[in-house]
């Protein structure tokens, strides 16, 4: 093993590049291909808390990163409509509350909710009150007593500045980067690749081949033919829509997804502008009629023309297929309801490297990896799935979704969920308890009970705990500077136009 070629330079690429530089230190030669004629997707912009491990591992200068890509903090997702039109609720990160001897804060709360002596979720986690107050500040690891200490966040980007500020760092870990369109894959006898052709007639040869090319999967499916896993019976759209407007006040420290007709919104506030995008069942809705719609709902003046997008929600039948490791939406995608895709671009990498195989076809490191990829696109799968099944909506697409047969793994953790009120976070899954928690709540998904052992505690005990975790988030809220004013403070950019 000496030479890896990365194919394909959008956030993918450029992710495991800047990251396989830093970590492999010149053992390999790392080189990346990318066409500028084709262009990249160039629309994931919000991520979520795990992104700052992928940071960390590239000795990332935070503040500098988020001048550079215009970037804005985030606490949370707001779910509007969801439920049924005039609802919402925020899916915040981090912890909800505090334990309480052996039990989790939400069983105290399904108790006290259950006798209507509850105040809303919302109220007991820092990042949602917060994000609602549109307030900010980073976690003070000097006050691991407060909530203060453990707000969890991540970050609204603008993706292509985010693509080229990683290239920059990539390049300066030794990666070359070789512009061309790649016309040919050519392969050994064995069926593994062996180099790629350049349409200007140059061939680039590797002993390993990491295939980010995008939906078109040029590596893993068109020269390999790995095959599809489809989701689309679980996730109907198959159609998105993007596009830009301009700022508006204040900026939140959220990223916003609303529920429409068929399918559902976002918006993602950034220093310079906001992403606004439109996911939608192409059954339901023609792409003339998703623009119309999309259109009338941005807050503020459009800057471009919508940038109109296909795909199927699923992921390749193995993500690393004899030689070649698929990452990005080369490896498939899941519809960026919970901001995932950038998240599994990072833990694929890592995890790469953490199985990096001395031969390029070791099949017991191939199928590690691959069984550790599978495990976690399907919880994260059920995830997105869970908020499409729990809801009360009208309209066919909204009725097709409330009443589809659901995985098996989504329909235990339910099933577990409505005896008792119990979450378990199982392996290395992404989503935690309080993530879970938060959408089942939030979409209206109760237990009939709550862990037996609350009973141990009188009511009036109960509720001193959580009017204590109620009123110290709100002492907190009013020390917290604004999200404006901590942007300006921290790492104000280039208000670009
Ligand atoms: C509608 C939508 C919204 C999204 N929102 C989010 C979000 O909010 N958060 C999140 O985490 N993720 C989000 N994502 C996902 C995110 O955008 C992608 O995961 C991310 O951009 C990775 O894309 P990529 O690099 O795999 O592919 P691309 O951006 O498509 O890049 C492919 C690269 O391959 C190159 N290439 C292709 N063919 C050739 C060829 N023949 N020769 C040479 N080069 C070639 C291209 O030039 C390009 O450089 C979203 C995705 C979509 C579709």
């Amino acid at each position: 093993m000496r030479k890896i070629l990365i194919v394909g330079g959008g956030t993918a690429g450029w992710m495991t590049a800047a990251l396989f530089g830093k970590l492999f230190q010149g053992l390999y030669d790392v080189e990346l291909v990318e066409s500028e004629a084709i262009g990249t997707v160039g629309v994931g912009e919000a991520t979520i808390p795990a992104i700052k491990k992928y940071n960390e591992l590239i000795e990332l200068d935070e503040a500098e990163f988020m001048r550079r890509t215009q970037a804005t903090f985030k606490l949370g997702i707001q779910f509007v409509d969801w439920v049924e039109p005039g609802h919402s609720y925020v899916h915040g990160f981090g912890v909800i509350g505090q334990d309480w001897e052996w039990l989790r804060c939400h069983h105290y709360w399904l108790q006290a909710h259950q006798r209507g002596r509850a105040r809303d979720l919302a109220d007991y986690s820092i990042n949602t009150a917060a994000a609602l107050a549109n307030k900010f500040m980073r976690p003070r690891p000097d006050m691991a007593e407060s909530p203060i200490g453990h707000i969890a966040y991540a970050f609204q980007f603008d993706a292509t500045l985010y693509a080229g500020y990683l290239r920059g760092l990539a390049e300066q870990h030794g990666v070359r980067r070789t512009e061309g369109k790649i016309v040919d894959v050519r392969m050994h006898g064995s069926g593994d690749i062996a180099s790629v052709a350049l349409e200007d007639g140059r061939v680039v040869d590797a002993d390993f081949f990491i295939d980010c090319s995008g939906f078109r999967g040029l590596l893993i499916e068109q020269a390999l033919k790995t095959g599809f896993v489809d989701w689309s019976h679980w996730l109907p759209c198959d159609r998105a829509m993007a596009v830009p407007c301009e700022r508006s006040e204040p900026i939140a420290p959220l990223t916003r997804a609303t529920a429409r007709e068929p399918g559902w919104q976002w918006r993602i506030p950034l220093q310079h502008r906001t992403g606004n995008g439109l996911v939608y069942s192409s059954k339901h809705i023609d792409d003339d009629a998703a623009e119309r719609l999309l259109l009338a709902n941005l807050d503020g003046r459009q800057l471009a023309e919508p940038n109109r997008l296909r795909f199927t929600s699923g992921k390749r039948r193995r993500m690393w297929n004899r030689n070649c490791v698929a990452i990005g939406l080369a490896a498939g995608f899941l519809e960026p309801l919970e901001s995932t895709s950038i998240h599994l671009v990072q833990s694929a990498a890592i995890r790469l490297v953490r199985l990096f195989p001395n031969s390029a076809t070791d099949q017991a490191t191939i199928d590690e990896y691959n069984r550790q990829s599978d495990f976690e696109w399907e919880r994260i799968r059920d995830f997105i799935v869970l908020h499409y099944w729990a809801n009360r909506r009208e309209g066919a697409f909204w009725d097709y979704c409330r009443t589809m047969a659901l995985p098996q793994t989504l329909e235990r953790k339910i099933d577990l969920w409505r005896s008792n009120g119990r979450i378990f976070r199982e392996n290395e899954e992404l989503f935690s308890e309080e993530s879970w928690i938060q959408v089942l709540i939030g979409q209206g998904i109760f237990p009939r009970s709550h862990d037996p052992l609350v009973a141990i505690k009188s009511d009036a005990q109960i509720d001193q705990f959580l009017g204590n975790i109620a009123a110290t988030i709100g002492r907190c809220l009013n020390v917290m500077p604004s999200h404006d004013e901590y942007l300006s403070r921290y790492c104000p950019a280039d208000r670009i136009r």
